[in-house]
């Protein structure tokens, strides 16, 4: 008997409607023959309602309790769903984390997965019952409740899928799969039948938001196969997109998709001595805040000192600006500064690899457009400019369009 891990999203599970659709789905893989495991998220905007609680009640209070709260909305979701499954006479049982006892670090809100204990739900299978677990969610050491990170539900399929050998896991979401690039920015963006795990992991770092970054990790590094599907397709054959390892991918693109991320900030301390030890003085502070850093660059030296740039989650900016503007002084810097307004775009894909002139293209279609390039960075795959936010719909339809990602016909690599 093949196991499917199914994970449905909030929308997918936003009433009770849609909950007895999701039912209806699930009966549906079961009865041609498979184990199902199910995880849910929270009920769409339940999530949010419930941090916007917490908001009003305490600044920054403790982390442990924040991560009881926001854990709910899944709990509900398991039990309505399984509820509705046997209502519908087919048998079902809901676990949280805890029970299921998936143990992760005590990293509350962003708790990583350490563990986890399939014995329970290995029973459970074996009756032939529907299992629903939580998404989301985890336990501590100490027996705390942790939360995995917002859109955490996904990183529990992809765990539990791996965890117990699953054949698939289907993440099931309001959009068919993955698309060249955002539909909402570019109309005649196309659907992506079928992409490697690494130019989605690119993708989700960059900034697509159909999968979780850490899910994503997670697939890629125990080979994983995804496949995105839309839980509003009538039936079981509705288009999906596959996310599978770049060796069983026949044709290899040379860009697979751009991706953009409005949520960065820019930092940059301008003037500092060019001596070794700088570039650590000027980061650590930043790291013992707790603040993610994206890009960093340094300029080569031309008078003995040197300007320091780099990017934080918007979020992040008024903090880091904070440490930045206290250092520029200690380190006898010339200036600190900053820019909100700023987004990053990407060109992925594994096609890149082997084939050099990506970057020269992107920069050529940007410069035609009278696009400013403020920062640029680059990998195996992938190659990103930072620019300024208005220009951001402008830089990714002509970079879709330059790359001829409108077309049917795509330019392919060997
Ligand atoms: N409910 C959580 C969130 O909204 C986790 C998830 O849906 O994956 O982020
Ligand atoms: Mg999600």
């Amino acid at each position: 008997m093949a196991l499917i891990v199914q994970k449905y999203g909030g929308t997918s599970v936003g009433s009770a409607e849609r909950i007895k659709a999701v039912a209806d789905r699930v009966i549906r893989w079961k009865e041609k023959g498979n184990n199902i495991i199910v995880v849910v998220s929270a009920m769409s905007g339940e999530t949010n309602r419930l941090l916007d609680l917490i908001a009003q009640l305490s600044d920054n209070g403790s982390a442990r309790e924040s991560d009881v709260v926001v854990s709910t909305g899944e709990q509900v979701t398991m039990g309505l769903l399984s509820l509705a499954l046997e209502a519908k006479g087919c048998a079902a049982c809901s676990y949280t984390g805890t029970q299921v006892k998936i143990l992760t670090d005590s990293a509350y809100s962003k708790a990583r997965i350490l563990s986890i204990d399939e014995n329970n739900l290995r029973a459970d299978l074996n009756q032939g019952k529907v299992i629903v677990v939580a998404g989301f969610q985890g336990v501590d050491e100490t027996g705390s409740i942790t939360t995995l990170g917002r859109g955490g539900s996904d990183t529990t399929a992809v765990a539990l899928a791996v965890a117990l050998n699953a054949n698939e896991c289907q993440i099931y979401t309001d959009v068919d799969g993955v698309y060249t690039t955002d539909p909402r920015v570019v109309r005649n963006a196309r659907h992506i039948p079928k992409l490697a795990l690494e130019e989605m992991l690119e993708m989700a770092s960059q900034g697509s938001k159909v999968l979780q970054i850490r899910a994503v990790e997670f697939a890629h590094k125990y080979d994983m196969p995804i496949r995105v599907l839309s839980s509003f397709d009538e039936g079981d054959n509705g288009k999906s997109t596959l996310v599978t390892r770049e060796e069983d991918i026949m044709e290899k693109v040379l860009v697979r998709g751009v991706a953009f991320n409005r949520d960065e900030a820019q930092l940059t301390i301008s003037g500092v001595p060019d001596q070794p030890g700088v570039a650590y003085k000027i980061l650590s502070p930043i790291a013992d805040a707790n603040i993610e850093i994206d890009m960093i660059v340094q300029n080569v030296s031309s008078d003995g000192s040197t300007d320091f740039t780099f990017t934080v989650h918007r979020n992040d900016y008024d903090q880091a600006h904070g440490i930045i503007c206290q250092l520029a002084d200690n380190l006898r810097a010339r200036e600190c500064g900053g820019n909100k307004n700023i987004a990053k775009v990407s060109i992925v894909g594994v096609g890149m690899r082997s084939h050099a002139g990506v970057a020269r293209t992107m920069f050529e279609t940007l410069g035609k457009e009278n696009i400013n390039i403020r920062m640029i960075s680059t990998s195996e795959i992938k190659v990103s400019v930072v620019i300024d936010e208005k220009y951001l719909e402008l830089a990714v339809r002509s970079l879709h369009e330059g790359f001829g990602l409108d077309k049917e016909q795509q330019v392919l690599v060997d």
